[in-house]
């Protein structure tokens, strides 16, 4: 089962969350879900590494 999420999200994939993993730890999968790994930042980091 894969749940809806709008957070900016690695994992998050036309607004649905695509760890599944997630649907047991909890019903509110916004900023206190777990997994949460922000979009931008990971860019961010990908960019400084290759500079
Ligand atoms: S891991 Fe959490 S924050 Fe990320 S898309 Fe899934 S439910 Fe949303």
């Amino acid at each position: 089962m894969l749940i809806p999420c709008s957070e900016n999200c690695i994992y998050q994939e036309e607004g649905l969350c695509n760890l599944t993993e997630v649907t047991s730890s909890s019903n509110s999968p916004l900023k206190e879900c777990p997994y949460f790994v922000d979009k931008s930042k990971e860019r961010e980091k990908d960019k400084m590494e290759k500079e």
